[in-house]
């Protein structure tokens, strides 16, 4: 059995490490490979590793580093087919899709390409009678990235081109079940010639996390996963005094109005909930049919939700694929039956679905289920799977209204022709990002990525401009060259401009 190790100081190591977790094929349901556990030792001894590579990494010059992010990013735009393999292999997810998921990451290296006009500081000239006023921004240190299993590829790549480029060393603790791609990553930063101990993977799970939160030299905290976890990270992280930004889980709505066309939303609103088997943070797993749109919207949309091609995301045909573990799978079965249990109605139903060849694989087919209410526990949980609820609202303003009570913010989507309508729904919902006619408005590298209420602890969202501020602190310098004979008197008083 192929054992994934972690990669430390510029190689691969077992460290301290004995204990492991399965990696499975979630397409067959079989292990594939075991993944090595760290203790708090293995993680004192990456972040010791990253403390050092600061030390000559924060002063390399700007020029320099971008050079090498220019190489990583040859290096992983030449490798995208591979990596996209790998993300196929242990996650699941269909390989254009797992393609689309690492260019979704090598854009935001491209951005990071840019740091030296990132990092451009501010210069005012004579804000006191001789006196300058300037300032630059400085990197924080070792930087960690604690990512989720659905995007290995993409999540991390939201943190470490950014950190990097900053001037921070970084250690990644990525999720154990899809922990391959992190290892490919670090072989691609050294070969671009990072120097070592500047990027660094520690596997495993809660210990891991714990000792990089309690860790004294580690000066900042990513984590995307679910709200639970960002939660706790957030406080503990805060507690012990790091810049923490959390990003949790979602219930991301669409609401569609009665004039759309509903061929078009149908067509997108399946393409948002099956994507990925529903397994992204930014998958619409609410629908919310305003007005008349309900019963015509659900004919065609339960005809796309049938059409949809479930198999190993190896095959070329497959639409979708199987979804993470046979835990996830069972969670999902299970909350599909509350639904009905609680007076939902299922009109499409993925229970019981088996692909031939694949009995054993984690597969649950695409789901929709009418007649939701907020009560429901399929509305309550995100259930992070192919099922997609329809709900009802009056008006526009009720549909706002309860997306408004729901306490996570993440993403949403509004489809009309009404731009006024359109316009009143974007200025009043409170969540952090919004697409109109656009189910899933992941933001690009070069704008920041967040959400609002439970989906985000912390601050500043994720990459873009946001994600350089978290990266880097900003000095501010106020400076006067006096002529050696000139007159100096000081005053006790406040200084104030002359
Ligand atoms: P998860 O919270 O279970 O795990 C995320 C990370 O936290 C992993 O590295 C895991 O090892 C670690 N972890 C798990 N339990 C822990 C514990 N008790 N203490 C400390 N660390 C722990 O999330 P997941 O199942 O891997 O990913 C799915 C979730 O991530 C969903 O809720 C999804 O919405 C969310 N997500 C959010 C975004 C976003 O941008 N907001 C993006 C992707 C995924």
């Amino acid at each position: 059995m192929r054992t994934i190790q972690h990669w430390v100081g510029g190689r691969a190591t077992a460290g301290d490490s004995t204990r492991t977790g399965p990696v499975f094929d979630p397409a067959t349901g079989k292990q594939q490979a075991e993944v090595l556990l760290a203790e708090a030792s293995d993680v004192d001894a990456a972040v010791s590793a990253a403390r050092r590579a600061f030390e000559t990494w924060s002063q390399v010059s700007l020029s320099h580093r971008a050079s090498i992010l220019f190489a990583f990013r040859h290096l992983m735009h030449e490798r995208a087919g591979e990596l996209a393999e790998v993300v196929t292999e242990e996650h699941g997810k269909v390989r254009s899709d797992a393609l689309g998921e690492v260019q979704r990451g090598l854009e935001v290296v491209e951005y990071a390409c840019g740091i030296p006009t990132l990092l451009k500081g501010e210069y005012t000239d004579q804000v006191s009678t001789d006196v300058d006023s300037f300032s630059f921004r400085s990197p924080l240190g070792v930087v960690a990235g604690i990512t989720p299993f659905n995007f290995p590829a993409m999540v991390p790549a939201w943190m470490y081109p950014i950190a990097i480029a900053c001037g921070n060393t970084f250690v990644l603790k990525p999720s154990e079940r899809d922990p391959s791609l992190s290892t490919m990553v670090a072989e691609m930063w050294a070969e671009a010639g990072l120097p070592d101990g500047v990027f660094n993977v520690v596997n495993g799970d809660k210990v891991a996390v714990d000792a990089l939160l309690d860790h004294p030299d580690v000066e900042a905290l990513s984590f995307v996963g679910s709200t639970p976890i960002a939660r706790y990270i957030h406080e503990r992280g805060s507690a012990n005094r790091k810049r923490v930004q959390a990003l949790g889980g979602a219930k991301n709505h669409a609401i569609v109005l009665a004039d759309a066309d509903l061929d078009y939303v149908s067509d997108h609103l399946a393409a948002a909930a099956f994507g990925s088997a529903g397994e992204r943070c930014m998958a619409i797993s609410a629908t919310v049919a305003v007005g008349s749109a309900g019963d015509r919207l659900l004919e065609v949309l339960d005809d796309r939700a049938r059409a949809v091609t479930v198999g190993p995301g190896l095959d070329p045909s497959s639409q979708m694929g199987p979804v993470i573990t046979a835990a996830a799978r069972d969670r999902i079965l299970g909350l599909i039956d509350r639904g009905e249990e609680q007076g939902a109605e299922v009109t499409v139903d993925g229970r019981g679905l088996t692909v031939p060849g694949h009995e054993q694989g984690f597969f649950v087919g695409p789901t929709v289920i009418d007649q939701v209410t907020t009560d429901m526990d399929v509305y309550t949980h995100e259930i992070f799977g192919p099922v997609l609820s329809v709900l009802r609202a009056d008006t526009v303003d009720d549909a706002i209204d309860l997306i408004n009570a729901n306490p996570y913010g993440n993403g949403t989507a509004v489809f009309t022709r009404d731009g006024g309508a359109a316009r009143r729904f974007m200025r009043g919902v409170q969540v952090g990002m919004i697409g109109i006619n656009v189910p899933v408005p992941v933001p690009m590298a070069f704008h920041s990525f967040g959400g609002w209420k439970d989906s985000l602890f912390g601050d500043l969202h994720i990459h873009g401009p946001e994600g350089v501020a978290f990266y880097s602190r900003n000095k501010v310098v106020t400076s006067r060259w006096p002529e050696p004979n000139e007159e100096q008197a000081a005053s006790l008083d406040m200084p104030t401009a002359t």
